[in-house]
């Protein structure tokens, strides 16, 4: 039997309704409205596309857009002093420093400066470590994202087999300890993985973020399992042919027929991403009214 299309798409757009929703009820009780800082350095094209995106975004569900550029030859001195001014801006909520930096900029060193309380991706060393300890902070929103869609499908993880395939900081490592929070016994494989299919056949919930187009093929998955593919690859026009540019890590048509329920690309766990960076900057907003009440 085919598998359930998770519909991403439908399923961020209540958790944008939510949001906005929310900010209503923050503005009306303590005043604060939420404001989202974007900082952008250079001129990478795709990353000019990622930040008006999110600014869009934040726009649609009444959080102000706070737009930061800074060309491409700047200092990390210049990038540490405007992430301080923003840190002690009263109308920033979140900040969000687009990667990958350009040149011989340390991104991960310029993200670790952002107060913990306003980092929205949940990629500082404070946020991680209080995730890896189990205890509340800001998250990344990616794999927040995958937590709703496998709520949202009814997925029950305590028990469950996960397979994490990739162990980023952004998403492969906070995946694996979002899920081993919820009790599931948890798998991570990386590029040094032996019997990457083996492994992967095991899983009752199989997650990949690799960013190679169609690795997982139809043997990866055992039947019924229920497959997150988090991996976004642009195909050349010719690759492409008529279809989306945007490829993900799971050959869809293959696992689809073996699979219980799966998200698709586009479609499926992109949509996710912003809509939990707007989930979370109303959530740093509404902590930092409490603080200061
Ligand atoms: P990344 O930092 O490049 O990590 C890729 C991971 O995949 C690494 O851990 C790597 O292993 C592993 N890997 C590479 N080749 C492999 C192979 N043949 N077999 C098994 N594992 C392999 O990438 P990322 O930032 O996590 O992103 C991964 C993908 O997800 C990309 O396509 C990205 O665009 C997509 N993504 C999408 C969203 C979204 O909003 N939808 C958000 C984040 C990421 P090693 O550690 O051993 O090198």
């Amino acid at each position: 039997m085919a598998a359930t299309i998770i519909d991403g798409k439908a399923i961020a757009a209540r958790v944008r309704e939510e949001v906005a929703a929310q900010a209503v009820q923050l503005r009306e009780r303590t005043g604060v409205i939420p404001g989202l800082a974007t900082v952008l350095v250079g001129d990478d094209p795709a990353s000019h596309i990622y930040v008006n995106g999110k600014q869009r975004a934040s726009a649609e569900v009444g959080i102000v857009p706070i737009d930061r550029r800074l060309p491409a030859d700047v200092s990390t001195a210049e990038i540490a002093d405007e992430l301080e001014s923003l840190n002690a801006d009263d109308e920033v909520s979140g900040i969000l420093l687009q990667l990958p930096l350009p040149g011989d900029l340390d991104g991960s060193a310029l993200t670790a400066l952002i107060d913990p309380r306003k980092d929205v991706d949940g990629l500082t060393p404070v946020n991680a470590g209080l995730l890896a300890f189990g205890r509340p902070a800001l998250r990344p929103a990616t794999p927040l994202g995958v937590m709703e869609l496998l709520a949202d499908t009814g997925v029950e993880l305590q028990g469950a087999e996960v397979v994490v395939v990739g162990r980023s900081n952004l998403f492969g490592k906070p995946m694996a300890a979002l899920a081993l929070q919820a009790n599931a016994t948890v798998t991570v494989c990386h590029s040094r993985t032996r019997d990457l299919r083996g492994v992967c056949a095991r899983a009752d919930v199989l997650i990949a973020a690799v960013g190679r187009p169609r690795l997982i093929g139809r043997e990866f998955v055992k039947p019924g399992a229920v497959v997150i593919d988090v991996g976004q690859s642009r195909l050349t026009p010719q690759e492409a042919g008529n279809k989306s540019g945007i490829v993900g890590d799971v050959d869809f048509e293959q696992v689809r027929e073996v699979a219980s329920a799966i998200t698709p690309v586009p479609g499926g766990v992109g949509p996710m991403t912003i809509a939990f960076l707007l989930r979370n900057t109303l959530e740093a907003a509404t902590e930092l009214a409490r603080v200061q009440a």
